[in-house]
């Protein structure tokens, strides 16, 4: 089975939800990469009945093998997206593949409904959709983006170790980003022409550090063999990197949680679903969890915060049945029954 057979990011409307239509859940989670899957987990292992429904487009799903994951260093992420399928399957939650296109409150908890046209309801939702990558637009680089284009040095950086490394800034607060790179290589080239003007003195930091600056645009990535080995800058000339470092433009696809009104926040990124720190919206009921609630997050952080909503989600459950029996025995007592 190749990766595109089992990671499509075409439109679901042939996904086979409708069977399910009309079924009432525990939790719908809206979106299964590392924290929606992992939210899923302990929810089925807690018994709670559980549909998660995804599109299947995790947003590293351009990467062969993803890193500083423990355990899973240098796995491939769609294999561990699918592992952590079949660990939900064995634990009797309910996946299907389905591209949700609205979410509404209604009495008792939610409605969901799939781009199939198929409609089910919960009590509480999850939303675990992650973030779409804007890439700067310039040639060859959508070619090599997870591959020779990528962003997150604790990601990237070791495997570029000691190799000539370009950084493609997307904005002043970047220069972050080259800074940190120097631990990782003595080549380093810093291009420059997307952002505002770099103040001198950021500027001066740099160059004292042994970072290069390249004020010419980008025009087009260069790659031989499917290897990125540099970019072309306007005059013509190819500077050769190894590794590009960009910073692609996150996008939040949290529609869901907007169909519902949730709060949002201003973050580095943008503005952001507002969550509490176990994944709480401003909505009753509605948790957001991984990329979702937090762009920056990387796969671990994502599978934290998917566990620790779910956690605090299932404690929630309990919290009403056990109110619901207390009532029960405050009613018999006040009845005289005991
Ligand atoms: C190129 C690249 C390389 C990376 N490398 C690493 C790495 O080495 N190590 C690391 O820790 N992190 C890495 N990351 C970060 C990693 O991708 C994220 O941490 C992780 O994907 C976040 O998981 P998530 O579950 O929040 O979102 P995702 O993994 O993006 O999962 C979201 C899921 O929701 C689905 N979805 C979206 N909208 C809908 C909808 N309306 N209806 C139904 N389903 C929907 C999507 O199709 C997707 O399957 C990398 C990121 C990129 C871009």
């Amino acid at each position: 089975m190749t990766r595109d057979d089992r990671i499509s990011t075409a439109p679901t409307s042939a996904s086979v939800v409708p069977h399910l239509d009309g079924e009432h859940w525990d939790v719908v989670i809206i979106g299964g990469g590392a924290a929606g899957l992992s939210a899923a987990l302990i929810l089925s292992r807690a018994r709670r009945r559980v549909l998660v429904l995804d599109a299947q487009a995790p947003r590293n799903r351009f990467a062969p093998h993803m890193h500083g994951v423990l355990s899973r260093d240098g796995y491939s992420p769609l294999d561990l997206v699918a592992d952590g399928r079949r660990e939900v399957l064995a634990a009797d939650g309910v996946i299907e593949t389905a591209h949700v296109t609205e979410t509404r409150a209604v009495s008792g908890g939610f409605e969901v409904t799939t781009e199939a046209g198929a409609r089910v309801t919960a009590r509480r939702l999850i939303v675990a959709t992650g973030t779409l990558d804007v890439l700067p637009d310039i040639d060859g680089l959508a070619e090599q983006w997870g591959r020779g284009v990528v962003a997150c040095p604790y990601c990237d950086g070791y495997e570029a170790a000691g190799r000539r490394i370009g950084v493609l800034l997307g904005s002043v607060a970047g220069i972050h980003k080259a800074h940190m790179l120097r631990s990782y290589s003595s080549d380093i080239t810093v291009f420059t022409a997307l952002t505002d003007p770099i103040p001198d003195v950021d500027r001066r930091v740099l160059e004292q550090r042994g970072i290069r600056l390249e004020d010419q645009s980008v025009t087009n990535i260069v790659s031989e063999a499917g290897l990125l080995t540099g970019v072309t800058l306007a005059d013509g000339t190819v500077a050769r990197v190894d590794a590009l470092f960009a910073e692609p433009r996150p996008v939040s696809l949290d529609v869901p949680l907007q169909q519902l009104g949730a709060a949002r926040t201003d973050t580095p990124f943008g503005s952001w679903s507002a969550v509490d720190e176990f994944g709480r919206t401003s909505i009753q009921g509605v948790w957001a969890v991984g990329n979702t609630a937090n762009p920056a997050a990387l796969v671990p952080i994502a599978m934290g915060s998917g566990a620790t909503a779910a956690l605090a989600l299932n404690g929630e459950f309990v919290a009403e049945e056990v109110a619901v029996a207390t009532h029960a025995v405050n009613t018999e007592q006040e009845a005289g029954v005991r």
